[in-house]
């Protein structure tokens, strides 16, 4: 089996990528265009989302092998209780064991109708990500991630009881936590102090979502039920109707964020790629980190 990623973490900083499982033929062979290019910069680890209901599980797991035995790269493969039966979970989980997996995203999932709509626990379910790391956890020599959200989950009723939480999944055995996509590098530590003082010991990577396009700021306030703070909106915005300007601006922003939390002390940065390589690479080149 390959190395575990609370282990890769304790080593230094960790620099790893975020991708989804493609729907059809033609993003599958970009996705693979994107791994292969950025197997180049050598990331920490690389991980493959999980789509609702269960709706990627093959294409997750068969992602995940193949970067496991066709690159050099070490994967990591989410999992969420939408949709699922404990059978189900656990049967998810022996297959990614099968397909010598050994590092695992545990997260509960948005609610079936969407974001921000109420939680229905699926028949023999599980409510909370807390019971998957749990369950993750008494099935092997698995470890377990789980998120973190630097502004607070949308459904948590107080940043401390979001915290509390956190708390609790560390307890039921997570090892790590990557962050929702934030803005400000004051966020992300305000969250690291509070995560602290409630008894959080693991490392806290925080989560980079670069903007590349006017449009992702509408996206990504939908997602998370937060707003993209005005400042960042502004600077993309007077860009407006010259793309590759906006793009631009976008890095910027995102390089001076991740620039601030590696001096603040972050454990390292995750990149939300979105299947491209492109922003990625240019805000490694902006960091001057080490390449290959
Ligand atoms: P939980 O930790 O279970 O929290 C969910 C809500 O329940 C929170 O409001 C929490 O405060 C509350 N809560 C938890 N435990 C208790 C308790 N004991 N008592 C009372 N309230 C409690 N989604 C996908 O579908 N696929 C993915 O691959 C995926 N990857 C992600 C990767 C990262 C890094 C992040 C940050 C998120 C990802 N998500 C993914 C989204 C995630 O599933 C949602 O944000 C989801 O709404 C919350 O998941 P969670 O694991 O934090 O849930």
């Amino acid at each position: 089996p390959g190395p575990r990623v609370p282990e890769l973490l304790a080593q230094g900083l960790s620099f790893s990528f975020e991708f989804f499982p493609p729907r059809d033929e033609a993003g599958t062979v970009a996705l693979w265009e994107t791994l292969r290019s950025l197997e180049r910069l050598q990331p920490t680890f690389v991980s493959v989302t999980y789509g609702a209901g269960g709706s990627t599980r093959d294409r997750t797991i068969g992602i995940t092998r193949k970067i496991a035995v066709e690159t050099t790269m070490v994967p990591m493969a989410h999992l969420t209780c939408v949709g699922h039966t404990r059978e189900e979970m656990t049967q998810v989980v022996r297959d990614l064991a099968g397909a010598g997996i050994r590092n695992v995203l545990a997260l509960r999932g948005d609610p079936e109708a969407g974001p921000g709509t109420p939680w229905v626990t699926a028949p023999g379910g599980l409510t909370y990500a807390s019971q998957l790391v749990a369950l993750v956890r008494r099935l092997g020599d698995f470890s377990v991630g789980v998120a973190a959200f630097p502004l607070g989950h949308r459904e948590a009723a107080t940043l401390d009881d979001d915290v509390a939480v956190l708390l609790a999944k560390q307890s039921a055995g997570a090892e790590f936590a990557i962050t929702e996509m934030f803005f400000q590098a004051s966020d992300y530590a305000s969250l690291v102090e509070r995560a602290h003082a409630a008894g959080v010991t693991i490392p806290i990577v925080p989560g980079i979502m670069p903007i590349t396009s006017l449009r992702q700021v509408t996206r990504m306030a939908e997602l998370s039920g937060r707003e993209v703070p005005a400042s960042v909106v502004s600077r993309i915005a007077e860009q407006e109707g010259d793309a590759e300007a906006v793009r631009r601006a976008g890095i910027a922003v995102a390089s001076e964020l991740c620039e601030s939390l590696l001096s603040d002390g972050a454990p390292g940065l995750h990149f939300y790629t979105l299947n491209k390589s492109k922003a990625t690479s240019e805000i490694y080149a902006n960091l001057r980190l080490p390449v290959g």
